[in-house]
């Protein structure tokens, strides 16, 4: 089947797909995104994605093109054309097109993008025998709770892991442990309770964060939304992320240092049960 991509109110394939150069995407990553995820062709906690969206638009000030549902439609419409069933949405909405100039323009309507990658999540390697991590500085700007689509720190953050044989890497504002570069981190204590840094300016609240959140409160392990330091991780029981396109994948280095036994913890294990539970429930996750 044929790749099929969206792009303002036509579905087509990605080489009709053209941005003028002055889109203010292009030119000042004047814009924002969402990625979300699907399983067995369903879309995952679409309807949190969708109220991140509507925030992040408003804390930029561009007009949400579409209703809740009109996205949710068109999402859908988007992976039964591309026949996905286990993969990522990834929409993208930028102040529009006009010449260029820092003020915003006066008239135009904003740029809407979608495309969708089949990718195996559940049954992922990383999601299996876990991943490593390394530590860089956070050099992002003051407001990370914005899904914004300037996304250069994490580029070279990620690159950086990538280069030091590493999956992710985890990024530290003043000794703590922020968040990784496109996913939310977590520790677990020798005691066994989950740590993750609370909401602020200082990270973009996960959806997959949220929903664990959820799940673990409802299973009974104790949480501790609180800061971390890296040292704090490095002793850890456990460690793992989450996000939209890989779910919950086990940390199983930090920096080289094995954590924990240097294999997937039971915590991990039990919340990667319980977050495929949930996706797999048609009656909680959102279609
Ligand atoms: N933090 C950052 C910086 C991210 O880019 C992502 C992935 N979009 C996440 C956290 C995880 O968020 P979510 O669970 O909503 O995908």
């Amino acid at each position: 089947m044929s790749r099929i991509v969206f792009l303002n109110g036509s579905f087509l394939p990605p080489e009709e797909a053209k941005v003028p150069i002055m889109d203010r995407g292009f030119l000042f990553a004047d814009g924002v995104y969402e990625g979300v995820g699907v399983l067995d062709g369903r879309l995952i906690d679409n309807e949190a994605h969708l109220e991140r969206l509507e925030r992040s638009l408003r804390e930029i000030r561009i007009d949400n093109p579409y209703s809740r549902n009109e996205w949710t439609r068109l999402e859908q419409e988007l992976v039964r054309r591309n026949g996905m069933t286990e993969g990522f949405v990834y929409l993208q909405v930028t102040r529009g097109v006009a010449e260029r100039d820092f003020f915003f323009p006066q008239e135009g309507k904003p740029t809407v993008m979608m495309f969708t990658q089949t990718k195996s999540i559940a049954n992922a390697p990383a999601a299996k025998n876990g991943i490593s991590v390394i530590t860089v500085p956070d050099q992002r700007w003051e407001r990370r709770d914005i899904k914004s689509i300037a996304l250069l720190a994490q580029v070279l953050a990620k690159q950086a892991a990538k280069e030091a044989g590493a999956q992710e890497a985890w990024m530290v504002e003043n000794g703590y442990v922020t968040e990784g570069g496109s996913s939310s981190g977590f520790i677990v204590t020798k005691a066994g309770s989950i740590v993750v840094r609370p909401l602020s300016h200082a990270i973009l609240p996960g959806i997959t964060r949220q929903s664990l959140l959820r799940l673990s409160k409802e299973d009974g392990v104790t949480l501790e939304e609180r800061l971390f330091t890296v040292e704090e991780a490095y002793g850890a029981a456990e460690a793992f992320l989450t996000s939209a396109s890989n779910f919950v994948v086990p940390i199983v280095s930090i920096d080289g240092r094995p954590i924990g036994d240097g294999k997937p913890g039971p915590i991990t294990r039990r919340l990667q049960e319980l977050y495929l539970q949930m996706a797999r429930e048609p009656a909680i996750a959102a279609e």
